[in-house]
C-alpha cells in the first residue's frame, strides 16, 4: 500500500466513522438522490470557495469529503489508487494540469446538456472530459509613471528591446507561465515563441523569484516597469484589505496585452470527473454546480476570476477589469503544448 493509497483510506475511514455511514454506500444513496457524498479532489484552496461547498451540502444533501493537494500530487495520487480511486471530481486552476489528468486517462465524460448551455465551447475540452467555470487572464501589471498602455498592447513587445532589464516574472515551472507559452506557440509556432522567451530573458530586471503578486510588488518599488501577472491576483491587492497592497496599485496598473490582435491569454479554472468516480451522479452535480451563474458570481466577487458563462455579469469587483478583449483560443490547444513549452523556456534560460 502506497503512502497517498494509506492517507486517503485513513481519511476515508475517518469520515466514515463521523457520519456512521459505511463509505460504500453513499454512491447508491447520491444516485437516488438521497443524500450521499463526494469526494472532491481539489488543487483550489481558496477560503472564500468554502460557503460553496455549504451551500451545496445544503441544497443537495450531498456531502463533500474534500482532499486537496497541488495539481500534480493529486494527479499522481489518483494514478497510484487506479481503479479503486475514491476520487469523484477533480478541480484545479489551470488547463494544462486538467490536459495532463486527461492524458493520464483520469476522466469521464460529463453529460454536457447543462454545462454546455452555461461555459462557451473553447473553455471546455471538446470531449466533455473536462470544463472551466472561471476564467483568468495572464497579462501585465505596468508602472504608469514610466510605460504607456500602447507600448504593451501585445506579448510581442513584452520581450522588445524597450523592456531591457525591466520585466519581472516568476519562474518558468509556473503553469501560469507554461499555458501562456503554449498559447504563443499555437498561435506563432515554436520557432517564434522561442524567440520571444528568449526576449522576455533578455529583458529580466533579476532571475525569477516570488509569485505573481511579488512581481507587482517589485513594479512598484522600482525594480522593473512591467510584470506578468494574472489578473485576479492584481484585482486582489487593488480591492483588499492591506493599505500597502491597494497603495501599490495606484501606482501601477493592470494592461491587457492582445494575442495576434485576438485578445488576451484567458486561462481556467475548471474539472472533469473521475474515471472511477463511485459518485458519478454526484460528482455530475457537483461540476454543473461549479457551473451555475451564482457560484460564478461568488467566486468572481470573492477570489476575483472573471464568469466563464458569457450571460454571468461580472460582479464588483472585477466589473472594472472585466471589459477586455478575451483570446477565443480554444483552451486545450495551448494546455497540450504545456511539455513543449516547458522544453523552449529551458531552452531560452528562463528558470
Ligand atoms: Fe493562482
Amino acid at each position: 500500500m502506497t503512502l497517498a493509497r494509506m492517507t486517503i483510506a485513513a481519511s476515508l475511514i475517518a469520515l466514515a466513522a463521523c457520519s456512521g455511514e459505511q463509505t460504500a454506500d453513499n454512491g447508491a444513496a447520491a444516485a437516488k438522490g438521497e443524500g450521499g457524498v463526494v469526494n472532491l479532489y481539489t488543487a483550489r484552496h481558496y477560503d472564500s470557495d468554502l460557503p460553496l461547498y455549504e451551500r451545496f451540502e445544503r441544497e443537495t444533501g450531498i456531502r463533500i469529503n474534500r482532499i486537496e493537494g497541488n495539481a500534480d500530487q493529486l494527479i499522481a495520487r489518483m494514478q497510484a489508487e487506479g481503479e479503486r480511486s475514491p476520487a469523484d471530481l477533480f478541480i484545479t486552476a489551470d488547463a494544462g494540469a486538467l490536459w495532463r489528468a486527461e492524458q493520464a486517462g483520469l476522466f469521464q465524460a460529463f453529460d454536457p446538456a447543462t454545462i454546455g448551455e452555461r461555459i462557451p465551447a473553447n473553455l471546455r475540452d471538446p470531449s466533455n472530459l473536462w470544463t472551466g467555470f472561471m476564467r483568468r487572464a495572464r497579462v501585465v501589471a505596468y508602472d504608469a509613471a514610466t510605460v504607456q498602455p500602447a507600448e504593451i498592447d501585445s506579448y510581442e513587445k513584452l520581450a522588445s528591446p524597450r523592456f531591457r532589464g525591466k520585466l519581472c516574472v516568476r519562474s518558468a515551472d509556473s503553469v501560469y507561465n507554461l499555458s501562456l507559452m503554449g498559447a504563443l506557440i499555437e498561435a506563432w509556432g515554436p520557432e517564434r515563441a522561442e524567440q520571444w522567451a528568449r526576449g522576455v530573458v533578455a529583458n529580466m530586471a533579476r532571475p525569477p523569484e516570488g509569485g505573481d503578486r511579488d512581481q507587482i510588488r517589485a513594479v512598484s518599488a522600482g525594480v522593473c516597469e512591467i510584470a506578468l501577472t494574472n489578473s485576479y491576483y492584481y484585482i486582489r491587492m487593488a480591492s483588499g484589505d492591506d493599505a500597502a497592497d491597494r497603495a501599490v496599485t495606484e501606482k501601477v496598473k493592470l494592461g491587457f496585452p492582445s494575442l495576434n490582435g485576438e485578445g488576451a491569454h484567458v486561462n481556467i479554472s475548471g474539472g472533469g470527473i473521475a474515471r472511477h468516480a463511485p459518485n458519478r451522479a454526484a460528482a455530475q452535480r457537483l461540476l454543473e454546480f461549479f457551473a451555475q451563474a451564482d457560484t460564478q458570481r461568488h467566486i468572481a466577487e470573492n477570489n476575483n476570476e472573471f464568469p466563464a458563462s458569457p450571460d454571468v455579469a461580472p460582479p464588483a469587483p472585477v466589473n472594472a477589469y472585466a471589459d477586455f478583449t478575451a483570446n477565443p483560443m480554444q483552451v486545450r490547444a495551448f494546455a497540450q503544448h504545456q511539455p513543449q513549452a516547458q522544453r523552449l523556456m529551458a531552452e531560452a534560460g528562463w528558470r
